[in-house]
């Protein structure tokens, strides 16, 4: 199986007077296909090795491939488009365009891939009726709940089709009922082919997926799979 994700000894220091070690010497594959979660304490390094993985931020030392191109060698230009079509991410504030209606917020996944206006909006509209939420094309964000933002995020995440998605606590700011869907929602989405990482800290959620790496003090300590 091909791995879309491969980090060797990544490690990330934050400079500074005291400086933070985030991230100690983490290496792990994520082959296509894999739903994996991310749990551990706030501080644990979480959301760091997130910016890692995503190119958003760069490790102060080791190696992130995605699929298959070490990243440290890529331009900045090369890496923007790199995280404009082969990676959706999804957080837990959302980060909708309130002004635009939920379909414009989905296309605008698209927005840097060089695709048709047209066509974009045809696979926003796809990607909503994949989220459940194909009656709710022109609604704006502020006209949706928590879960239906969160579900529209999602779609912008997976619109361009990405090779993985990643989300960083993306029930964090919804109850219990709707968290709990957005899982399942992320589960489906995995079946039918997603790769998909996602950082929680509901254990009993992600105890159910697949395949789980725990986080504490910026290292891993454990990276287990459902028997
Ligand atoms: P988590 O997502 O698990 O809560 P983070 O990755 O956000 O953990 O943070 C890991 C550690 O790095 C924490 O000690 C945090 O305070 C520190 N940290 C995170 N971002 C920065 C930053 N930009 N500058 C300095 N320290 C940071
Ligand atoms: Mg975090």
């Amino acid at each position: 199986m091909t791995n879309v994700l491969e980090l060797d000894r990544v490690a990330k220091v934050y400079p500074g007077a005291s400086p933070v070690v985030a991230l100690e010497e983490a290496t792990f594959t994520v082959a296509a296909g894999e739903l994996v979660a991310i749990v551990g304490p706030s501080g644990s390094g979480k959301s760091t090795l997130l910016q890692v993985m995503g190119t958003l931020d760069r490790p102060t030392l080791g190696t992130v491939r995605i699929v298959g191109d070490d990243v440290a060698r890529m331009s900045d230009r090369a890496l923007a488009k790199l995280r404009a079509t082969r990676i959706g991410f999804v957080f837990q504030q959302f980060f909708l365009a309130q002004h635009a209606t939920a379909l414009e917020n989905v296309a605008d996944g698209m927005l840097y891939t060089g695709t048709r206006h047209k066509v974009r909006l045809r696979a926003a509209a796809d990607a909503m009726e994949r989220v459940g939420l194909g009656h709710r094309l022109g609604h704006r964000p502020a006209h949706l709940s928590g879960g239906e933002r969160q579900r529209v995020a999602i779609a912008r995440a997976l619109v361009g089709n990405p090779a993985i998605v990643l989300a960083d606590e993306p029930t964090g700011n919804l109850d219990s009922v709707s968290g709990a869907a957005i899982f399942e929602l992320l589960k489906e989405l995995n079946g039918e082919g997603a790769t998909i990482i996602m950082i929680t800290h509901d254990r009993e959620l992600a105890a159910r997926l697949p395949r789980r790496i725990e986080m504490l003090d910026g290292c891993l300590v454990a990276d287990r799979r459902l028997s």
